[in-house]
């Protein structure tokens, strides 16, 4: 059977392939505080609701107070009313919501989950929102694999040029009791012929190696840690385990990709 990875398995193989044995083949897990637990759920509530909306179902409550109350449902009302454009359906435009595509290279199924997809006759948006707090800047976005991925899969999938394609974030944060909703901020990618075959070189180098990898661990061999001097174990959670020093609290963001992921690829 083809193993599925979806753009939180490139991040983490990319990263250190240790740490990617750790999560998804010895599936250890990591605490997460509760403050990022409560995050989560209010991330994946989020986008339950904008999936809702998007199928003509009910979101907000039937009481209008109540729907103020709710800090959720407010944000969502507050994102649909300050991004008016991205839900004006058009007619002879596609879209969907938690659209799933899934592309075969090499042994693998690299799959992905577009929040939003809006296929017109000469252009294709993928949208994704975000819901952490601090917006991640343009350039570590344009390097992160899913800004890589989704634009690829599609070019691959469909009949647009990867000129066509284009992706943005949508960074959406919980309102504050008593304060007005923060404006949404967005980060824009346009896609490209060059970049489309980076990616595809990039991916075929990484996959490659990752099969010898696993070949390696059937044989009982662990996937080789990243280097000390790259800075990522100081902050990673499997630090003791590596005996790269000890993990600190802050940093468990990566146990978030790791359940995003997870969730991402369930069938
Ligand atoms: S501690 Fe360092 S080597 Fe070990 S899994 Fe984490 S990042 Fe990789």
């Amino acid at each position: 059977m083809r193993m599925r990875l979806s753009q939180s398995h490139l991040n983490q193989l990319a990263l250190c392939p240790r740490r990617f044995q750790y999560l998804f083949l010895d599936q250890f897990s990591a605490p997460i505080t509760p403050e990022q637990q409560e995050n989560l759920a209010w991330g994946n509530q989020f986008h339950r609701l904008m999936q809702q909306y998007e199928l003509g179902l009910p979101v907000f409550s039937p009481a209008g107070a109540e729907a103020r109350s709710d800090p959720i449902q407010q944000c969502v009302q507050c994102f649909i009313q300050a991004t008016p454009d991205l839900f004006r359906s058009q007619p002879n435009h596609f879209r969907q919501s938690e659209h799933r595509r899934s592309l075969e290279l090499q042994d693998y199924l690299l799959t992905v989950v577009y929040d939003l997809v809006i296929l017109e006759e000469h252009q294709a948006r993928i949208l994704d929102w975000k819901t952490y707090a601090k917006p991640r800047s343009p350039q570590w976005l344009a390097a992160d694999w899913q800004t890589r991925l989704y634009p690829f899969v599609l070019t691959e999938t469909s009949s647009f040029q990867a000129e066509q394609i284009s992706m943005t974030y949508w960074f959406v944060r919980a309102t504050q009791p008593g304060k007005a909703a923060p404006a949404p901020a967005s980060a824009h990618f346009r896609y490209n012929s060059t970049l489309h075959e980076r990616n595809r070189a990039d991916l075929t180098a990484l996959l490659t190696q990752l099969t010898q990898w696993l070949d390696d661990y059937g044989n009982g061999k662990n996937l080789p840690q990243v280097h000390e001097a790259a800075g990522h174990c100081a902050t990673c959670s499997f630090a003791r385990r590596c005996n790269r020093g000890q993990a600190t609290a802050d940093n468990h963001a990566w146990e978030i990709s790791r359940i995003e992921a997870i969730q991402e690829i369930a069938p």
